[in-house]
C-alpha cells in the first residue's frame, strides 16, 4: 500500500471519530513521525549530521548578554523543547497525543531556571527583526497560550545589535520574580523549611519587590517567610 493512500485511509478513519481536521492533521503527522522511526536501520551510518550552528549568531550574542544578565541569580537555557516543560491535560486519548505532538514540535528561545532547583521561572522569545510569517506567528500564539495555560511567565525581546545586560537583568528578574543576589550576599544561608507544609523553602521576589523566602511546594502551597537581614542586599 503506498504511504498516499495510508494517509487517505487513516483521515478517513479518523474523520469517523468526529476528531476537529486540525487534530486529524496532527495525529497524521504523529503518525508519520512514528513510522519515520520505526523504518529498518540501513547499512552504514544513520543519516544525521550535526548542524553548522545550535545557535543563529543573533541568538548566541543575545545568549552572552543574557548569561552576565542572569550570573548567580539564574541559569539559562537556550532551545528548550516544550515536551521538556510541559505536558497535556486532555482526557481523550487521541487529543492527547495531537497535543503532545503540538507541544514536542514547539521550542522556546530561552529558558531561565532557579539557580538550584532548576525550577522553571521564566520562558524568554527572542524576536526577529522584520516581518514574521503566518506560520511563525502561529507558532508564536501557540508557544504563548502553552505557557499562559500552565502559568509560566514568558516574554518577547526584539533582536538588537546591542543590549544593556543590567537593564535587561532588572526587566528578566521582575518578569521571572527571582531575586537579583548581590555577589557579595552569597553563599546564600540554608534554606529554611516550610512553617506550614515542611518543604524546603528557596528565595523569591514578593508583590512589592520584596525578598522573602517562598515554599518550593508553590503553588500547592503558599507560604512565605521573612528574609535575614543579612540576605537583604540585592542588587537595585
Ligand atoms: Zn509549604
Amino acid at each position: 500500500m503506498s504511504d498516499e493512500i495510508k494517509v487517505t485511509l487513516l483521515t478517513n478513519v479518523l474523520r469517523t471519530f468526529g476528531l476537529s481536521e486540525q487534530a486529524i492533521d496532527e495525529l497524521v503527522l504523529y503518525v508519520e513521525d512514528l513510522s519515520a522511526e520505526a523504518e529498518p536501520a540501513t547499512d552504514g551510518p544513520e543519516p544525521f549530521r550535526l548542524r553548522e550552528h545550535f545557535l543563529s549568531a543573533a541568538e548566541h550574542r543575545f545568549y552572552l548578554v543574557l548569561r552576565e544578565a542572569t550570573q548567580g541569580w539564574a541559569q539559562v537555557y537556550p532551545k528548550v523543547g516544550l515536551g521538556s516543560l510541559f505536558y497535556a491535560t486532555c482526557s481523550g486519548y487521541s487529543q492527547y497525543l495531537a497535543d503532545t505532538h503540538r507541544i514536542n514540535h514547539n521550542h522556546v528561545d530561552f529558558l531561565l531556571c532557579r539557580p538550584d532547583s532548576l525550577r522553571p521561572a521564566l520562558g524568554i522569545m527572542l524576536d526577529a527583526k522584520g516581518e514574521r510569517s503566518a506560520g511563525s506567528r502561529q507558532a508564536d500564539g501557540f508557544v504563548a497560550a502553552v505557557f499562559a495555560a500552565a502559568g509560566l511567565p514568558l516574554i518577547h525581546i526584539p533582536v538588537q545589535r546591542s543590549y544593556n545586560a543590567q537593564e535587561l537583568a532588572g526587566r528578566l528578574s521582575r518578569a521571572a520574580k527571582l531575586p537579583q543576589l548581590d555577589a557579595g550576599a552569597q553563599p546564600v544561608a540554608t534554606p529554611p523549611c516550610c512553617p506550614r507544609c515542611g518543604s524546603e523553602m528557596e528565595l523569591g521576589v514578593a508583590t512589592g519587590g520584596i525578598l522573602v523566602w517562598m515554599c518550593t511546594n508553590f503553588p500547592c502551597c503558599r507560604a512565605v517567610r521573612r528574609v535575614e537581614p543579612e540576605l537583604r542586599r540585592t542588587r537595585a
